[in-house]
């Protein structure tokens, strides 16, 4: 394949933009080479500028579940734009999509929409700190809930990326009051609350890991961190940026039956525009300003752009439940199909697979955490991952991702890319 378009792009941008990208994973850091530019995406298709076609595996990291340009998504966005972009005064749509948030989870009464998954979590620390009146926060290695300071303390997705864990520029005083806790070892969270029983304000965790590459809980792993949250008077945050609306219309809580006291939201929830949300208990919830002294806001939050791809890909995934059937169908056929060309080679590998999230890891130990994930052999993900670039897949470009599956690929798509899989495997 010729990326020539793409690389000349790529040089562009790199003077005027740092690392000439908007988001770190983008740069191809950790696998090397080129980032492609897309000009245009189909259902499961990125086209990139040297008209280059890819099957793609991230879907925009995971907002694309219906696929790319949904036309019912695409029709609703341009109408809505006809009539205005932002008003910065309140509109119906807002509350439509509330509505339809807060009927599909039994831990919210009230939810505000934000722009981003970042602003979502940091807006649900300070919430839950707030109303407990305590200042520390349990966070788990590997776990990403955006690039706001509390959170970039061993965090994963592409902070894990460019082996930087924490970043410079955050205090040593935030640093202090984020204790960090290993996925699935319920024990490193009983250690913190022996330690500062009456100071820790909330836990945060993807109940489903995603930015360590997929990594489902344990059986009794949350429901364990349930019980502490109870017995300790702390607020357990799921942060569902990932996992809501994507595991199921009620997210990873629905799926799993345990139950947060403060959620969050992003990615599916925008339906490809900049959404985040949080939602709560009213007791939680009616703490917010104006209702209650905790302070939050945002000049383009809820605008309704945003909020009619928001709710028009929600209705779309409602009114469609048999799409996560499908999807994570589609799922388990890739992961069997991989896992057959891997006993094949007689590699060692580890793939983690729940709904339509599934990841690849080159490794002979199980990955559960963090610390296994950085065991992987990055050196093989390299070749893969450019072997499938070559032949037209799009995956992740790094071992601390997982893919999402969209519901536009086909078992045609899944074929292809077990046969390219195959090929790309024998050559490593
Ligand atoms: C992507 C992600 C975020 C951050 O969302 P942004 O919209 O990128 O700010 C937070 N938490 C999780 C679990 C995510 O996957």
């Amino acid at each position: 394949m010729k990326y020539k378009r793409s690389s000349e792009l790529f040089q562009l941008a790199k003077k005027k933009i740092p690392g000439g990208v908007n988001s770190p994973v983008r740069a191809f850091k950790s696998v090397g080479g080129t980032p492609i530019f897309i000009k245009k995406a189909k259902g499961a298709y990125l086209f990139d500028e040297d008209d280059n076609k890819f099957i793609d595996y991230i879907s925009s990291w995971g907002p694309m579940i219906i696929g790319h340009s949904n036309n019912s998504v695409i029709n609703a966005i341009a109408n809505t734009a006809k009539k205005g972009t932002s008003y910065g005064i309140p509109t119906s749509l807002e509350t439509e999509i509330a509505e339809l948030v807060v009927s599909s989870n039994p831990s919210i009464d009230k939810i505000r929409f934000v722009n981003s998954g970042t602003e979502a979590c940091m807006s649900a620390i300070r919430l839950a700190r707030g109303f407990t009146n305590r200042e520390k926060i349990i966070k788990f290695s590997g776990c990403y809930h955006g690039h706001s300071d509390s959170f970039l303390i061993d965090a994963g997705s592409g902070a894990a990326t460019l082996n930087s864990p924490s970043s410079p520029g955050v205090t040593l005083g935030t640093v202090k009051d984020t204790l960090i806790s290993n996925y699935n070892d319920i024990e490193s969270v009983h250690s913190h609350f022996k330690k500062y029983p009456n100071e820790i304000a909330a836990i945060i965790i993807e109940p489903v890991a995603g930015n360590m590459g997929c990594i489902p809980p344990k059986k009794g792993f949350l429901e364990g961190i349930r019980k502490v949250c109870d017995n300790y008077n702390s607020i357990l945050i799921f942060d569902e940026v990932m996992t809501g609306f994507r595991l199921s219309f009620g997210g990873a809580q629905e799926l799993l039956g345990v139950r947060s006291d403060i959620v969050t939201f992003g990615k599916v929830i925008g339906g490809g525009l900049p959404v985040g949300a949080f939602g709560s208990r009213n007791e939680i919830m009616n703490q917010l300003a104006p209702e209650g002294p905790i302070y939050q806001a945002g000049t383009l939050s809820g605008n309704p752009l945003a909020m009619i791809a928001g709710l028009t890909t929600l209705k779309i995934l409602k009114n469609n439940p048999s799409i996560y059937k499908s999807l994570a169908n589609k799922t388990i056929t890739l992961h069997n199909e991989m896992k057959k060309c891997l006993e094949q080679k007689g590699i060692g590998y580890q793939i983690n697979s729940l709904g339509s999230m599934i990841s690849l890891h080159f490794s002979e130990h199980e990955i559960i955490d963090f610390k296994s994930a950085c065991m992987a052999n990055n050196k093989i993900f390299k070749k893969y991952f450019h072997g499938m670039l070559e032949s037209g897949i799009y995956l992740p470009p790094s071992q601390f991702e997982s893919y999402f599956l969209n519901d536009a690929l086909s078992y045609d798509d899944i074929d292809y890319t077990v046969k390219a899989f195959k090929k790309v495997l024998n050559s490593i």
